[in-house]
């Protein structure tokens, strides 16, 4: 008899996957370009030069045995000592190696995080919209999941309605700014009432209540939006960190999870994350991949070209009459549905062959998300599309 539940979400993949193949099939049967897929976040902006040159670099000049070869379980010292010095310089948090676990991107880093802390009975809350698999790697890891909504129409965090969700089972919260599928960046003030609420509801229930910052999009922000990093506000922070929308290496499965240094007992929570990492198999994340980051700390594919497509996209849509939060950060545009069903909406959307994901799979109704990491030809290209959809509810 096989795992039922692993035999559930292996047979019926997610909706935004569902649409994805869906977008491959009808591609096929009428034309690449007849189709606007705006299913899934995949860089459409290439990884930066420089980190092609830094493999060339390596493979050219390295001991092949040593640069493939296994590095110690949490990672490379090296690469471990750079992330944390780079940290340090960039936050104002002190950081060391010890506090740094290199893992196979964020889904890794989450799903590490979640077994590190989980006890029976234990809570973790997901602040909708949320990234769906949150609630998969965090079920698998024992946790039960509460969904906070977050406040509309700017889907900040809705303090109010969190501090009434926390109770004695709360084990963390998990946050996620630049958002996906917002796209909105929680403001300081956000982070800083955030802080003082947990800090709060610690002492009433003289526990610790652990701060996961899921940080995929950290640096894909526009304009002079900055991204506060909430280690700086929150001591039992753990942040989940990838490269994969940063330096576009969505495939190559490379980031970090870092238990910031000020987390009570931070070095039994770091251990613990070792022995996550143990349990789940991820020991060792890709060597080559972990010098290659190293070396490129703080670079980014080119954002101006996702700016240049949020800007399109967002200004058109709300000319036509559609309804959204403009995104400050990450790839997605999360637009109000015309119809309160909003995958009744993306099914008409079909119709003028737009791929748009109901906002239900975030767990949230009511809206539509538009990954916009795609070429903005393509955009220019659905753009009539959009219009004549809107106009059915005019
Ligand atoms: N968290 C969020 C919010 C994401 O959007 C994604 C991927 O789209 C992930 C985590 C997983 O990222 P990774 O590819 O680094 O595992």
């Amino acid at each position: 008899m096989l795992n039922k539940k692993m035999l559930e979400l292996g047979t019926a993949s997610s909706a935004i996957r569902q649409l994805f193949e869906y977008g491959k099939a009808r591609k096929t049967e009428i034309g690449d370009d007849k189709v606007f897929d705006f299913s899934i976040g995949n860089p459409s902006v290439p990884a930066p030069k420089i980190v092609d040159d830094t493999i060339k670099k390596l493979i050219d000049n390295e001991d092949s045995v040593l640069l493939h070869g296994y590095t110690s379980a949490p990672g490379d010292l090296n690469v471990r000592i750079k992330i944390a010095e780079y940290i340090g310089q960039t936050s104002g948090v002190e950081a060391s190696a010890s506090n740094i676990y290199m893992t196979c991107g964020a889904a890794a880093s989450l799903t590490i995080t979640l077994n590190a802390i989980a006890n029976e009975g234990d809570e973790v809350i997901l602040l909708a919209p949320f990234f769906p698999e949150y609630r998969v790697f965090a079920e698998k890891a024992g946790l039960n999941c509460v969904v906070v909504n977050c406040r509309e129409p700017d889907f900040q965090i809705d303090i109010s309605a969190l501090e009434k969700a926390i109770n004695k089972n709360t084990k963390a919260v998990i946050i996620n700014s630049p958002n996906n599928p917002t796209g909105v960046v929680f403001s300081e003030e956000t982070i800083i009432e955030l802080s003082s609420l947990l800090n709060k509801k610690q002492q009433e229930y003289s526990k610790e209540i652990f701060l996961i910052s899921d940080e995929p999009y950290r640096e894909l922000v526009y304009g002079d939006v900055t991204v506060p990093f909430p280690a700086k506000y929150y001591n039992n922070t753990i942040v989940c960190y990838s490269f994969s929308k940063s330096l576009s290496l969505p495939g190559e499965r490379i980031g970090y999870v870092f238990v910031s240094p000020n987390c009570k007992d931070t070095q039994l929570v770091f251990a613990a994350v070792c022995g996550a990492g143990r349990a789940l198999g991820f020991v060792c994340a890709p060597s080559m991949l972990q010098r290659v980051v190293a070396e490129n700390l703080g670079k980014t594919a080119d954002v101006s070209i996702y700016n240049k497509n949020r800007e399109l996209l967002y200004n058109e849509l709300t000319s036509y009459g559609y309804t959204a939060v403009k995104p400050d950060g990450a790839f997605y545009l999360f637009v109000k549905s015309p119809e309160a069903d909003a995958a009744a909406f993306a099914e008409k959307a079909k119709k003028y062959e737009l791929l748009l994901v109901p906002s239900d799979s975030f767990g949230m109704g009511g809206y539509v998300r538009i990954s916009y990491c795609v070429s903005t030809k393509q955009i220019e290209n659905s753009l009539p599309a959009f219009k004549k959809l809107i106009e059915e509810y005019k």
